[in-house]
């Protein structure tokens, strides 16, 4: 198909498909965790000991017998037959973004030829996926290939049902035949491990008495936009690259601000019905939708839950948010700048620690103990940071959430914390020497009586930061919507462990020499924000001022792009902090670095050679049949004796000139491979090919505003954006 052809094919098509009807749908009891082999169900299904083996396990951590596993493995594969299935499957989630299964079936034969089913401990305990060809950063040579893959029993089996039949799907940890972790799910079970071991140090510092494992918990924002597959499919770049490399600004973008909360398009709200359930049948509280400000960008939030188990049905919620799509005939972006000039998505990542016995550490509280506790912990974050701000950096990077970072519509590459102005208050007021104890060990707060208890910051959100404290819970915003959560979480565990363990530290000498818990208390709390204070900010996070405040006066780090962040994780107080809280090894560390590096490498130059092939292949040509349609009109006119206007000739003909010339210079900038190291490799990236591929891009767009409409091959941003 030349010319518009396509586009309009795909206009055509998209206006008279058939509607999908909402349907009905099931009540929420009646569909709520079908799918899923969890405690009720094993309550059901196992002998009183076996469900209070695996209780345990799940709820403290405690090794499982293999004994038990052995009846577990029974009862989950009848369960799992019963409902359909015939194949099992232990899925992992490699150092990627995405999620890696191998599937095997039930089945074997028994010596007379029937086929029967065989599903034991060892089997669910431990699969051998090989796996050679997932990013292992140089772990593993591929001749000693094996990494295996092992039951994580914390995270619940489930159904993945789809049309290919039925599969049990067991969340596992994916290790290499020497021990070291290639996946996400360990090294977020070991932050956890860590984190609590140093809570429960603060907490017994602290006089508690009864204190259950600490477990960090995560409820992950996602954005996403839907664009229609006529759409998408007609267009390479949102084919490949998740994104358009092309495209101009449509006459209405979000100025108007009529998306933001809209009513939701009927289409849309029958996709968005049809995921609420599948998630329900899984087990994932799906909670909150609505539209999100770009016009086509919308956002789904769960229920917050274990970080472990959020995680992976985080991961399973993008896998069917992305299925589901193709049945309606969309396709779900979660690229986090799919179109330049108006907003990307994020993953707003909410975490915050707990346990059963002293409740949620990040909550204030009524009493002045249970704010105490708070202030540690809270005071905790601040100095992991402060010190571990390029960390966090890092742990967000990748070349797509760089479109994104510090534009203004999403928080900054400098990592601050913010915490609403009666917390930065009382902290600074603790700093100052403006709060002491109370007869009772309370706090005498010399006019903040009022305050303590803190009451709520109720809906009082800086949205221009990147890490913000919102009444009990942290909100991590700079992270991107394509980003598993597990990275975030696996930073946050463990700065805080760190800060947990200093904290418990400089608790237990002062308590020693005589010093009152409160006392105590307030001087670690001052001398942290001696140190640390410098990360709060509850200014404008996007001002030029904090730009250079920030850096000049507070010696934050400002990591505009992947290149500059990766290699903070090289950095010796980055390795020290995962080594000594036993989270990642030297050895692990290096490998993730090696990974990431190599993926956002991949990812430009992969986009660069589309820009090269779609410029050339698809925007030129284009420019020249406009050109030679506009040369002959004009010497057809000439001929009789009318002189055209020849301005737009001129400017086609200059642009697709300048456009090709910077083509040439983008190739003989991806020919280059000869770089001193990694990091230079991805200086190039960030300094050289990315601004040419914007510069070709300039021209593309100036291009497409000039030609005729009639001509234009791919899908503009107005169809794409508005037409649903
Ligand atoms: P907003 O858009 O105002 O930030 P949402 O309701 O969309 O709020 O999302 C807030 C997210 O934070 C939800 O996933 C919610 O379950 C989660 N959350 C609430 N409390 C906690 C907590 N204590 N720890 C972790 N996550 C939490
Ligand atoms: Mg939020």
């Amino acid at each position: 198909m030349s010319g518009n052809s396509n586009r309009l094919q795909a206009i055509d098509n998209i206006t008279n498909q058939a509607p999908m009807g909402l349907g009905t749908t099931k009540p929420l009891d009646k569909i709520w965790a079908t799918d899923v082999f969890n405690l009720a169900k094993m309550e059901d299904a196992l002998s009183k000991k076996a469900y209070k083996a695996i209780k345990k396990t799940i709820q403290k951590g405690t090794a499982l017998d293999p004994d038990i596993a052995e009846v577990i493995a029974a009862a989950m594969k009848e369960w799992a037959i019963s409902k359909g299935a015939k194949f099992f499957s232990h899925i992992f989630y490699p150092m990627t973004n995405a999620t890696a299964e191998k599937h095997d079936g039930f089945i074997i034969t028994d010596p007379s030829g029937k086929a029967i089913t065989e599903f034991t401990g060892s089997l669910l305990i431990k699969g051998e996926p090989d796996g050679s060809s997932f990013p292992n950063g140089d772990i593993r040579q591929t001749n000693a290939a094996r990494g295996y893959t092992a039951w994580d029993p914390t995270s619940p089996a489930y159904l993945m049902q789809t049309d290919n039949g039925t599969t049990l799907m067991i969340p596992s940890v994916f290790i290499s035949w020497t021990g070291e972790a290639l996946d996400k799910k360990v090294p977020l079970l070991r932050s956890n491990k860590a984190m609590n071991e140093a809570a429960q140090k603060v907490l017994a510092l602290m006089g508690e008495k009864k204190i259950t494992p600490l477990n960090s918990s995560c409820g992950a924002e996602q954005e996403y936009f839907l664009v229609d597959e006529n759409f998408a499919n007609s267009r390479p770049d949102l084919l490949l690259a998740g994104r358009t490399l092309f495209g101009a600004a449509p006459a209405k973008g979000q100025q108007f601000d009529d998306h933001y909360f809209g009513a939701i398009p009927a289409r849309v709200q029958v996709y968005m019905q049809d995921i609420e359930d599948q998630l329900y049948r899984l087990g994932i509280p799906a909670k909150t939708h609505h539209n999100e400000v770009a016009p086509g960008q919308f956002e789904l939030a769960p229920y917050f839950e274990a970080a472990n188990v959020a995680a992976d049905h985080q991961q399973l919620t993008m896998t069917v948010f992305k299925l589901t799509a193709k049945k309606h005939g969309f396709v779900c972006l979660f690229h986090e700048k799919p179109f330049a000039g108006i907003n990307g998505s994020g993953k707003h990542v909410n975490w915050s620690v707990g346990n059963s016995t002293q409740g949620n550490l990040l909550d204030p509280g009524d009493t002045p103990r249970e704010n105490l506790n708070f202030l540690l912990f809270c005071g905790a974050v601040i100095r992991g940071v402060h010190l571990f701000g390029p960390l966090l950096r890092a742990v967000i990077a990748s070349a797509g959430n760089d479109h994104r970072l510090g534009a203004n519509e999403a928080p900054p590459a400098i990592l601050s914390v913010y915490l609403g102005e009666q917390l930065e208050q009382i902290y600074k007021d603790i700093q100052d020497g403006k709060v002491t104890p109370d007869a009772d060990g309370g706090l005498m707060d010399l006019g903040l009586s009022q305050i303590i208890p803190f009451p709520r910051d109720p809906g009082d959100r800086n949205r221009t930061s990147p890490f913000a404290f919102t009444g009990n819970r942290f909100e991590f915003r700079a992270v991107g919507s394509a980003q598993s959560v597990s990275g975030p979480l696996v930073a946050m565990n463990t700065m805080l462990a760190d800060s947990l363990n200093w904290i418990a530290g400089q608790l237990e000498t002062k308590l020693d020499s005589g010093t009152s818990q409160t006392d105590a208390v307030l001087e670690v709390i001052k001398d942290l924000m001696d140190a640390h204070g410098n990360a709060v900010f509850g200014g404008d996070g996007y001002s030029s001022e904090w730009h250079k405040m920030a850096v000049d006066e507070r010696g934050l780090k400002n990591l505009p792009t992947s290149a500059d962040a990766l290699p903070y994780f090289k950095d010796d107080a980055v390795k020290a902090l995962f080594s000594s809280t036993g989270v990642l090894s030297e050895t692990e560390l290096e490998s993730r670095y090696n990974v990431y590096t190599e993926q956002y490498i991949a990812t430009v130059e992969m986009e660069a050679n589309l820009v090269v092939e779609m410029a050339k292949t698809t925007i030129y040509p284009t420019a020249m049949t406009y050109l030679a349609e506009l040369a002959t009109t004009n010497a057809s006119m000439s001929a009789m004796g009318i002189d055209m206007d020849k301005s737009v000739a001129e400017t086609v003909a200059a642009e697709a000139n300048a456009m090709i010339a910077a083509v040439d210079k983008l190739s003989a900038a991806i020919a280059m491979h000869d770089f001193d190291d990694t990091d230079a490799h991805m200086q190039h990236c960030a300094g050289n090919i990315l601004p040419l591929m914007l510069e070709i891009r300039a021209h593309a767009d100036t291009l497409e505003t000039e030609i005729s409409d009639e001509l234009w091959p791919l899908a503009k941003y107005r169809e794409m954006l508005f037409i649903k």
